[in-house]
């Protein structure tokens, strides 16, 4: 057992896909969710039990979570934003549950259509009222920056943290930096205050869109964090945070990893085979250095 070990989740499936025009093919979404497997990756976020209506990318996500089930040791998460999405995901045998909600009101209000207040009732009493043992993770967007109010002050991403900590003493909570234009040295301060307040419970989950992605992935570990979400090939954004662009690409947070000396458990050629594949996905938008890296190649090779 390694001093570092860190654990790595591929929203890849969810989050880099969900905004993409053209639907997906399942065949393909099962791929993406196959490669990441093979290269090592033990956790995933395999879709959302969201209104097809409302995300018709992940209208095909009980079928996408079926045959992510087969793989073994994949901690298969689904999104559910309400109780009607819970219900789904629990009869469907996700693993765990990721429920999500905005610290600004103005984020909420555009992704959520309703305010915090509101959602976060809704997902209280989704916590209070699940059977015993059911596991979630529930993600905080925005926590950092808002494309609607700018850069959020730490006492109100505080504020919302503490009232989600109190709602169950062990749950998993993971702090997005939604727009991926949150600071290094903010993502460091505001981890610390978390980790002295509430404990080593915490996630981070990043976006590149100004190239600080994998800054503030270093930032958050430094500060204790070991648990992070990316994608495979830099896949994603979010149709309600105007200009955001893709999730810290995996196989980059995995090199910086491997620089560091912190252990990954993954493959590195079948990560950069993961990562090809997602970034050919029509319609995505790709990101991330390591691709592009010839050296890195090399190393794959
Ligand atoms: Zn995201």
């Amino acid at each position: 057992m390694t001093m570092h070990q860190i654990e790595l989740s591929e929203v890849g499936p969810r989050d880099g896909l969900q905004s993409i025009g053209p639907f997906v093919p399942t065949d393909t979404k099962i791929d993406l969710v196959r490669a990441a497997y093979e290269a090592g990756l033990r956790r995933m976020e395999v879709g959302s039990f969201v209104s097809p209506r409302a995300v018709p990318q992940m209208a095909d996500t009980g079928e996408v979570l079926k045959a992510a089930k087969q793989f073994e040791g994949l901690e298969c998460t689904v999104l559910v934003p309400n109780r009607r999405g819970f219900d789904l995901a629990m009869n469907a045998g996700a693993d765990r549950l990721g429920l999500f909600m905005s610290v600004t009101e103005s984020h909420n209000k555009a992704n959520l259509n309703r305010t915090r207040e509101e959602s976060f009732e809704e997902l209280s009493a989704i916590v209070r009222g699940a059977p015993k043992g059911t596991k979630f993770r529930f993600n905080l967007s925005c926590v950092f920056h808002c494309p609607f109010e700018g850069v959020v002050p730490d006492a109100d991403a505080f504020d919302w943290i503490e009232r989600v900590t109190a709602l169950d003493p062990y749950m998993e909570i993971a702090l997005a930096d939604t727009t991926g234009n949150a600071a290094p040295d903010q993502v460091k301060r505001v981890f610390d205050y978390v980790h002295r307040s509430w404990g080593l419970r915490f996630a981070f989950h990043g976006h590149d869109t100004y190239g600080m992605g994998v800054a503030n992935v270093a930032a958050a570990f430094e500060a204790g964090v070991r648990i992070f979400d990316a994608a495979s090939g830099g896949i994603g954004g979010c149709p309600f945070a105007p200009g955001a662009t893709g999730n810290v690409a995996m196989e980059d947070v995995v090199w910086l990893f491997a620089r560091m000396g912190v252990e990954t458990g993954t493959d590195w050629p079948k990560l950069l085979a993961a990562a090809d594949l997602a970034a050919a996905v029509p319609g995505a938008t790709p990101g991330g250095a390591m691709r592009r890296v010839p050296a890195a190649r090399h190393a794959a090779a």
